[in-house]
């Protein structure tokens, strides 16, 4: 299952996407809850009452139609994972982690599907990373690594734009992570059970117009999904509409020879096997 929230006649809406339509949850069922995060508590009956309401739905909205939002309603934790793949550890100059490398960002750094990466004044590196987001689906704390993904509801695409200079300022990474308006994720989220076991074997890129940047595969993540929900909630608790974004393969700008960064007028496209396809505009901070 595909879900989206759009926008119809100024309403915020939860849709379904089908066949390049979208149908409109509320539509499908007389009683869908009004938030994404209500859809996840839901779980498994209620995706399947979804299903099965769309299987003889008509009056779908063709996609390029309708204006798609950020694909949660309120953010909860988004917390990001560093250094999860081995060659982009190796091109940033740094050593294996022997434990996951977590950090936050805040709601300001993110945007919707469609929203335009914002390219700050004061620093000229910025940086394109793709990466699988995690989508909890239950109240989870201190879960085995057996047990994990069982926590998961589905996966999106994410952007995890960051500011090279600040982001090596100092040892925290807070800063060059959390500019205004760098982190767009989406469009759709999809239920796990339409991908494989722990979302591994899927090729990831990153595209600036129309180049392939990044051409990784989460095979590849040295701390695959399960472990980092069990590390992450051995600290907190994690809650049903949480956000985990699982780190980059290499290819990213920085790196590069010459280094490439973003600048307004470009087109970055994250592509992840399996999810539907992040595209966003740069443009210049006003
Ligand atoms: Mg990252």
């Amino acid at each position: 299952m595909r879900l989206v929230r759009f926008e119809l006649s100024g309403q915020h809406k939860i849709g379904l996407i089908s066949d390049g339509h979208v149908y409109s949850l509320d539509k499908l069922i007389p009683d869908a809850p009004e938030t994404m995060v209500g859809v996840i508590e839901g779980g498994d009956v209620l995706r399947s009452r979804i299903l099965e309401a769309s299987s003889s739905a008509s009056g779908g909205i063709a996609i390029d139609k309708v204006k798609l939002l950020t694909p949660m309603d309120k953010i909860g934790k988004f917390i990001c994972m560093g250094l999860n793949y081995a060659e982009h550890v190796k091109e940033g100059g740094r050593e294996i982690p022997e434990y996951p490398t977590l950090f936050l960002r805040v709601e300001s750094s993110l945007l919707p599907p469609t929203g335009d990466i914002v390219a700050p004044k004061v620093s000229e590196r910025l940086d394109f990373e793709a990466e699988l987001l995690v989508v909890i689906g239950k109240r989870t704390r201190s879960v085995s690594e057996d047990d994990a993904l069982d926590s998961v509801y589905g996966y999106s695409a994410f952007n995890d734009g960051t500011l090279r200079d600040y982001q090596r300022h100092t040892l925290q990474w807070t800063a060059g992570k959390n500019f205004d308006a760098t982190g767009p994720f989406g469009p759709a989220i999809v239920t796990k059970d339409e991908l494989p076991e722990g979302a591994t074997g899927l090729s990831i890129r990153s595209r600036l117009n129309d180049e392939i940047m990044q051409d990784g595969n989460t095979r590849d993540m040295i701390f695959s999904i399960a472990k980092i929900i069990s590390y992450a909630s051995q600290a907190m608790t994690l809650e049903p509409g949480d956000l985990i974004a699982t780190g980059t393969p290499s290819g990213v700008g920085f790196a590069r020879k010459p280094p490439v960064f973003m600048k307004a007028g470009d087109l970055i496209e994250i592509e992840i096997e399996g999810l539907a396809k992040l595209s966003n505009r740069v443009v210049a901070e006003a």
